[in-house]
């Protein structure tokens, strides 16, 4: 099924580094946050240790030098009292006093030399040369006045203390401000570059985070409409599909997972719309022939270009009989074969203009087609019956059989019409006109409005019907059956006749249908029952054996008093039951087998011998016949009719035969009427045979003459 093309330019949408599989998204998505969490703390976390060194170095180098610097100048001045204290004393109380200068000079040396020890920068440096030189300076004023002071001479150390010690002193002193000033400068910088780095440290962490943050929410904004937007696309898809729209595609939407819900739904939806389709052809098309149906025919899915303006309905007669005998794959095979050629003549005919465009050509049931064309005139419709004639002349091979391919063909058209008709009722019409093909024996009929008003007539026929009875318009006409074997006479079939007071003779084709239909027909079948009983009470003292048949109508079989009528009948008259005979339809009994079954083993208790007569002709089953209390088989006309010369009508008729006398039948057949068709049945086994080449139905003198004639029994 070809994708809609805006569905087929739908390519995936390109995702770079993005994966395919929403699972591999969702891990990446978050695997990139957790990195750039990672990150940031990471980040900040060294920031904290930048700054904690900082402090840690400020606090263990800086301070303490600061601390070092302060202790410096305390001692430095701290020398200076011992000092002049010594001036003053005497020598045993000096010595505490020297103790102490030792003690803070021993202190300052230290002091000095730690300084030295971690320097910061050059400025450092030549103030701490300049404090050790004036530290050198002070000491040897230190060593002068104490020289002078032991020396005793007051005056010389006076001199020296004022002259030598006090300068260097105090530039002892300047020098160690100066460098606790640049100790404290030192600091002061210090801090303010760890308030800088602390900014940016804070800064670094802000910016980091707003970006994380950031790019947190992107990556959940991507993650989610990435799984989000192709989930509602696949939500909508399935929702067109839903409401029946098949060609409608889930498009391809680069997430593996959704692709493959959305393969599946696609994949759902061709196989939905083959099985709709499926069944909608199954709904138009017939499964043996591929042609269309009886809802095709009649409601085709598009109405056609050209109305149709004529029906044929083409019926294939014995088809029971070929599917019983030859077998279902046979009676297939032809029923295939007339769906063949019925279409490639229809097909022909429109491809040379001669009918519309486009005819129909339809299977209805069983061996029934019928086919819905424009024909100009029916001067076309006639020229297409020869060419359907025609394709229907050649025998069917199949499995080694060969079968005739016996069609009647019912017409009907708008001609007499000012609108075309709708198909349903051209079909109707030509339903009436293959009942007249059959009945004629024509092949093929033309609905006619004349065959209309006479079926109207005959109905108005058959209400007279009981007039006809009662006053004995009605006449039975028998018709002698001989046994093949002897040539003797074995009995008659009853015929009804009517001589009509206006109408003259009227035959029974015309008006026992109709007296069916009405159900007149069970006064026409009591009235032939007494005549019948009668005639045999009159043969019997000469021809005891002879029967008399009685056709016995389907209406009969639907009465449940029928069989006790026929009891009293028989009875009544002292006729040995045996002698009538009873003919029953198969289509007659296929209206309601159960009751049918049930009244013919009533009819069958009282001694009655029942015959199927047309056997070959309905639609019951030989299995179903198997069931039924019958005595004879009478196989209709339509298969003996040129028997001689249908191999395919012998093989038919010789099955016929050979399973009547398996389940112990007579078989009889009727409407022999050349010598040829005689010698041809009598070949296949037949017991009786009936027709106009022994005898025609018979009556009044003609009748009584052929009894005379007969030999005694
Ligand atoms: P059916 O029962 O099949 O009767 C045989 C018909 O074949 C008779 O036509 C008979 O005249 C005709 N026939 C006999 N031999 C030949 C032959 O060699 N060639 C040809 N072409 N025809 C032959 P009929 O009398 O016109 O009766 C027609 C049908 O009307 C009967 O067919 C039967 O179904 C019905 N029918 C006749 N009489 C009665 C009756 O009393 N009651 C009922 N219910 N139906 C009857
Ligand atoms: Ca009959
Ligand atoms: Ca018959």
């Amino acid at each position: 099924m070809a994708l809609p093309t805006e569905l087929q330019d739908a390519q995936p949408r390109t995702t770079g580094f993005w994966p395919q599989r929403i699972g591999r998204r969702l891990a990446l998505g978050f695997g990139i946050l957790v990195v750039l969490m990672l990150l940031v703390l990471s980040q900040i976390g060294l920031q904290f240790r930048n700054v904690s060194e900082i402090t840690r170095q400020f606090a263990e180098g800086d301070m303490q030098r600061l601390l070092r610097v302060q202790q410096l100048g305390i001692q430095t001045e701290g020398v200076g009292t011992p000092l002049v204290r010594l001036m003053n004393t005497t020598r045993e109380q000096r010595i505490p006093e020297y103790a102490e200068i030792d003690a803070r000079s021993k202190t300052i040396d230290n002091i000095l030399e730690s300084l030295a020890d971690d320097l910061k920068d050059s400025g450092q440096e030549e103030t701490l040369i300049r404090l050790k030189k004036s530290w050198a300076d002070y000491q040897a004023a230190y060593i002068a006045t104490a020289e002078a002071v032991e020396a005793e001479d007051r005056e010389a150390a006076t001199k020296a203390l004022n002259e030598l010690f006090t300068p260097a002193l105090s530039a002892m002193l300047h020098e160690s401000n100066v460098l606790l000033q640049r100790e404290r400068e030192r600091i002061q910088s210090q801090l303010d570059d760890a308030q800088v780095l602390f900014r940016e440290a804070t800064l670094w962490a802000t910016a980091l985070s707003i970006l994380v943050v950031v790019l947190a929410a992107w990556l959940a904004w991507r993650t989610t409409g990435s799984v989000v937007t192709p989930l509602r696309a696949l939500e909508s898809a399935a929702r067109d599909i839903a409401q029946g729209n098949y060609a409608s595609r889930v498009p391809t939407t680069g997430t593996t997972e959704i692709d493959r819900v959305g393969g599946a739904l696609n994949t759902m939806a061709e196989t939905v719309a083959q099985r709709e389709e499926q069944i909608v052809r199954l709904a138009y098309e017939d499964a043996l022939t591929g042609l269309p149906n009886r809802t095709a025919l009649l409601q085709p899915m598009q109405t056609p270009v050209i109305a149709p303006n004529t029906v044929a309905l083409l019926d294939l007669a014995r088809l029971k009989v070929v599917n019983e005998t030859l077998g279902y794959a046979t009676g297939d095979t032809l029923i295939r074969q007339l769906g063949q050629r019925t279409a490639a003549v229809f097909s022909a005919a429109a491809l040379a203009q001669q009918i519309g465009p486009d005819p129909t050509v339809a299977r209805l049931s069983g061996g029934t087609f019928a086919a819905a064309f424009c024909a100009p005139t029916r001067a076309e419709a006639q020229a297409l019956h020869a060419a359907l004639k025609a394709a229907m002349s050649e025998v069917v091979q199949c499995s080694g059989h060969k079968v005739d391919m016996d069609v009647s063909i019912g017409y009907a058209d708008s001609a007499s019409t000012a609108t075309p008709l709708p198909v349903g009722t051209l079909l109707r019409n030509a339903e009436v006109a293959l009942h007249t093909a059959k009945r004629t024996a024509q092949g093929h009929a033309w609905h006619s409005e004349a065959q209309e008003a006479a079926r109207l007539d005959h109905l108005s026929l058959v209400t007279d019907l009981r007039r006809a009875v009662a006053e004995s318009q009605l006449q039975m006409w028998l018709q002698p059956k001989f046994s093949l074997a002897t040539g003797k006479a074995v009995g008659a079939e009853a015929l009804v006749r009517w001589q009509h007071l206006s109408r003259g003779f009227v035959s029974p084709a015309e008006f026992v249908p109709f007296a069916e239909q009405t159900g007149y027909i069970t006064l026409v079948t009591d009235w032939m029952l007494r005549e019948a009983l009668r005639t045999l009470v009159r043969w019997a003292p000469l021809q005891p054996h002879l029967t008399i048949a009685v056709n016995v109508s389907t209406r009969d079989l639907q009465d449940a008093g029928f069989a006790v009528r026929v009891g009293q009948l028989l009875q009544a008259s002292g006729v040995e039951p045996k002698r009538l005979r009873l003919e029953i339809t198969e289509s007659g009994l296929m209206e309601d087998p159960h009751k049918s079954i049930a009244l013919l083993h009533t009819l069958r208790d009282l001694g009655t011998p029942l015959s199927i007569d047309d056997f070959g002709t309905g639609y019951s089953s030989l299995a179903y016949l198997q069931k039924l209390p019958v005595s004879e088989l009478k196989i209709d006309r339509a298969f003996i009719d040129k028997i001689d010369t249908a191999p395919g009508s012998q093989k038919l008729v010789k099955a016929m035969i050979e399973m009547g006398h398996g389940m112990d039948l007579m078989v009889t057949a009727e409407g022999v009427e050349t010598e040829a068709e005689r010698a041809t049945i009598a070949a296949l086994g037949c017991d009786v045979m009936q027709g106009y080449l022994a005898s025609k139905p018979l009556y009044g003198a003609a009748l009584q003459n052929w009894f005379d004639g007969l030999p005694p029994a």
